[in-house]
């Protein structure tokens, strides 16, 4: 085999590669929450580079006083499209019109196909070792004389030391999802994942047969969803 030969098939070995491994990683079906949940179930509903890094916190956080928890990682594009449902018909019940109940919904939660938590590079957090009564995800829950306050203060100066950072920050001028504490993303992935993501054909792809509400989602409506909720996040996010 001649040097050149040689060097050919090596280089189309690694092209192969590279674009096996970005697929592996970066596939529509990872980035829309159509994977198999059992892929997550093993590490804590996390992709296992997320819940090394996960466990890396916990530890440090725990000698500091805090039982990190994870109240919701892996959320699958079928369950978003159940709690996105759920919500609508709670609120339609409520007498809010379609357009009143889609902004209701938007304030927190996803359409399906653009939720973070599809990525497993997302969790919603608290602290363990405090009493779980009610709603646990609630803002003033994490503020004041609240129970999670502490570990707040906590994640602020620490969690950015093992990736994790808040999409929903408390800024005014963020837009988009209402602020959320409890929410943190693993950069080093969910940065590139956001990248992948946006080179999708969105239009095509957020509104399933199913979705309480698909008439009164329009292309401009999805745009501006776009723009305002699924970029609407910390600019160390992006
Ligand atoms: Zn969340």
């Amino acid at each position: 085999m001649t040097n050149k030969l040689f060097i050919l098939i090596i280089l189309i070995f690694i092209v192969q590669n590279l674009r096996a491994q970005n697929e592996l990683r970066f596939s529509r079906a990872k980035l829309m929450g159509q994977n198999d949940p059992e892929l997550y179930s093993k590490s804590n509903g996390l992709i296992p580079q997320v819940a090394e890094a996960f466990e890396k916190m916990k530890i440090a956080a725990l000698k500091a006083g805090f039982d990190i928890k994870i109240v919701s990682a892996y959320r699958s594009y079928d369950r978003q499209t159940a709690i996105w449902n759920r919500k609508f018909k709670a609120n339609k019940s409520k007498g809010l019109s379609p357009e009143q109940n889609i902004e209701k919904i938007i304030e927190y939660s996803t359409l399906p196909g653009t939720s973070r938590h599809h990525w497993g590079t997302d969790i919603d957090i608290i602290d363990g070792f405090k009493p779980r009564k009610g709603d646990l995800l609630l803002t003033e829950k994490f503020h004041g004389q609240g129970p999670y306050a502490p570990l707040k203060v906590w994640l602020d100066k620490n969690a950015a030391k093992f990736g994790f950072v808040r999409p929903y920050t408390n800024d005014f001028e963020r837009g988009g999802f209402k602020y959320e504490p409890w929410h943190y993303s693993y950069a080093p992935l969910a940065i590139p994942m956001l990248k992948s993501y946006l080179e999708l054909d969105l239009s095509s792809l957020l509104i399933p047969e199913t979705l309480e509400g698909r008439e009164h989602i329009s292309p401009a409506f999805l745009k501006k969803y776009i723009r305002e909720n699924v970029l609407g996040i910390s600019s160390s996010l992006k």
